[in-house]
């Protein structure tokens, strides 16, 4: 692996989300009312991703003890028959409920969104369906699919794309807040970045300097002499995956917890990401490391 290293931990982290549904949708909370929520469990950050609502959060009256950022939820069926949930960050103008799945993916691309398919397992989406448009991202965990029918994982899919091309991994709560969609704080992303803006978190976002969690945090991810060193919160395991079969671990079942961990890097996998488990069995995942 001569790819470069993609964490840069110099910075700060920042907990946030990116898939929420406010009152503009079908959520059960205003803007203001989930700010105080988040904010309240210690959240930096939002992405708004009403269901095809393209929220204008900078023009928007209102002081927030966090700092929102806009998005979109894009659903529908695409020319091939197969049906998708896409949360796109960013700020997009013309995405509406009348236009065809491709003609707002198309939007959203063109003014530069971070394009995620979203709960694959929930939805039904084959790998196939996966492939068919290209996306920046994918989600690895939904906390509401999870609640909804058990089906919040994406890690099957997302190693299905890691074998083909580079793909970041979300855990996101796609909160609701309701009676029939009550879960919220069950998946977040730890982004590195050297400030709170919108710019810096959207830059972070991008070049994958961020992480999904449960619950376990890494605290530093670095690189030195051929193998990665992680500092982390106490973990059961720490493990290093790849293709397939692939992988590497440490701690134990009965044995103390860990803090630390340290992996060789193998010559001879195509990509390596990191996760880490804690005694409540929670996990949290790198993106890949090169
Ligand atoms: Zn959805
Ligand atoms: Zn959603």
């Amino acid at each position: 692996m001569s790819k470069k290293f993609r964490y840069e931990c110099r910075g700060e982290w920042y907990k946030g989300n990116t898939h929420i549904h406010t009152t503009a949708s079908d959520g059960g909370k205003t803007a203001s009312e989930l700010a105080q929520m988040y904010a309240g469990a210690g959240y930096d950050f939002l992405f708004r991703t009403d269901h095809h609502v393209a929220s204008d959060v900078v023009s928007e009256a209102g002081d927030f003890p966090l700092l929102w950022l806009d998005g979109v939820e894009l659903g529908g069926t695409d020319g091939g028959g197969s049906i998708y949930h896409i949360v796109c960050l960013g700020s997009f103008e013309g995405v509406s409920s009348d236009k065809s799945l491709e003609e707002n993916l198309e939007i959203a691309r063109s003014q530069g969104g971070i394009v995620i398919l979203a709960h694959p397992h929930w939805t039904g989406n084959s790998f196939e369906d996966g492939l068919r448009h290209k996306f920046h991202g994918v989600e690895i965990y939904n906390h509401v699919c999870r609640w909804l029918n058990g089906k919040g994982s994406g890690l099957f899919i997302w190693d299905s794309f890691l074998k083909q091309h580079d793909i970041l991994g979300f855990a996101v709560d796609d909160a609701h807040v309701k009676p029939e969609h009550p879960g919220w704080d069950g998946g977040w992303i730890m982004v590195n970045a050297p400030d709170l803006s919108r710019k810096a978190i959207l830059n972070a976002i991008k070049a994958g300097n961020f992480y999904s969690t449960c619950g376990p945090e890494f605290h530093s991810i670095t690189l030195q002499d051929g193998a990665v060193t992680v500092c982390t919160s106490p973990v059961k395991f720490a493990r290093m995956a790849g293709p397939n079969s692939k992988g590497a671990r440490t701690g134990s079942f009965d044995g103390e917890l860990l803090t630390e961990a340290e992996f060789e890097l193998p010559s001879d996998w195509s990509y390596a990401r990191l996760e880490i488990e804690d005694a409540q069995g929670r996990r949290a995942w790198t993106n890949t490391l090169f």
